[in-house]
């Protein structure tokens, strides 16, 4: 464990110490609800669509960033070290300097029998192709909304085990819930059946799109495969502006989480427009456009629509 790991273990006893002042040990602002930890902002929300009042959630990495590599704060860590459950997508997507792994070990949350969640459980994974990183699985899963009905699932099975008393509120919140992810994925396919085959492609900055791309029949092209890796090289843009002219690419689209310079150099070297922005590994600000899971699903299909029949 480096130093600053150290640190973080320290000042989380010390924040539980703190906490624990003056009260009976037991947790003081819990009102027998669970307390969770998520990893970032479309798996909060998720949780919070099943968990409903009856579970209070802190998400760790925040709305807006990229869960791909995150530094964890004492707050964090006090939260997890506290945490009735901890859920996390899983496939690499939190694995950047092994930033999750450490948390775990660090707030003992790292044994087999820690109540921990890996929410794309039974999800068929997708592997990246990149060379150096052949075989491991690409984590945009959720992007495919069948697979967004499985974390849902995943997460009603997890809060029944911890919480048995309230099962039917979490039978009934998962039930309401996935009635309107289903229909948003059904909608889905018959809207892209209107765009000619050859014309559903989506160009981004990285590849997060190959569940999405699978679930309704596009190819997806990008600049650099996964948000660890070496982001936007002169090899990277080159090879996507290649791509570009080779496709007849008419538009491109921005993520909402990803620094906007590559794909504008893209733009500029191509004169192809950036249609709109997307959401991938985060949801938007509460209150703005896509503020949660099914909303930034729902504004993903609606833009690649629009953009794609504006630009045909
Ligand atoms: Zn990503």
């Amino acid at each position: 464990m480096n130093r600053k790991w150290i640190l973080l273990a320290i000042c989380s006893m010390v924040l539980s110490l703190l906490a624990g002042c003056g009260t009976d040990g037991s947790k003081a602002t819990n009102d027998g609800k669970l307390q969770v930890v998520t990893t970032y902002s479309i798996i909060y929300d998720i949780v919070k669509n099943i968990g409903g009042d009856r579970v209070e959630i802190h998400s760790l990495a925040p709305v807006g960033s990229n869960p791909h590599e995150y530094d964890p704060l004492p707050a964090d860590v006090g939260k997890t070290s506290d945490a009735d459950a901890v859920f996390y997508n899983g496939l690499n997507l939190e694995a950047g300097n092994s930033w999750f792994e450490k948390l775990l070990e660090t707030t003992g949350k790292s044994g087999e029998d820690a109540p921990v969640f890996q929410l794309s459980d039974g999800v068929v994974p997708k592997f990246l192709t990149t060379e150096g990183k052949e075989g491991e699985a690409d984590p945009h899963a959720w992007l495919d909304i069948r697979n967004g009905i499985m974390y849902a699932t995943n997460v009603k099975v997890a809060l029944i085990e911890l919480d048995p008393g309230h099962a039917d509120v979490y039978e009934q919140n998962a039930k309401a819930y996935i009635g309107k992810l289903e229909q948003l994925h059904t909608d889905a396919v018959r809207q892209f059946n209107e765009i000619p085959e050859d014309q559903r492609y989506l160009v981004t900055s990285e590849g997060a799109f190959k569940y999405f791309s699978a679930a309704y029949n596009f190819q997806a092209g990008y600049i650099w495969e996964i948000n660890s890796e070496n982001q936007g090289s002169p090899d990277q843009i080159s090879q996507v502006i290649e791509l570009i002219k080779d496709k007849d690419i008419k538009v491109l689209f921005l993520e909402t989480s990803i620094d906007p310079r590559s794909m504008e150099m893209v733009s500029n070297e191509t004169e192809i427009p950036i249609g709109g922005k997307v959401f991938t590994d985060s949801i938007g600000k509460p209150g703005e456009d896509g503020d949660s899971y099914l909303s930034m699903m729902e504004w993903n299909i609606q833009t690649i629509l629009e953009q794609l029949k504006k630009h045909s």
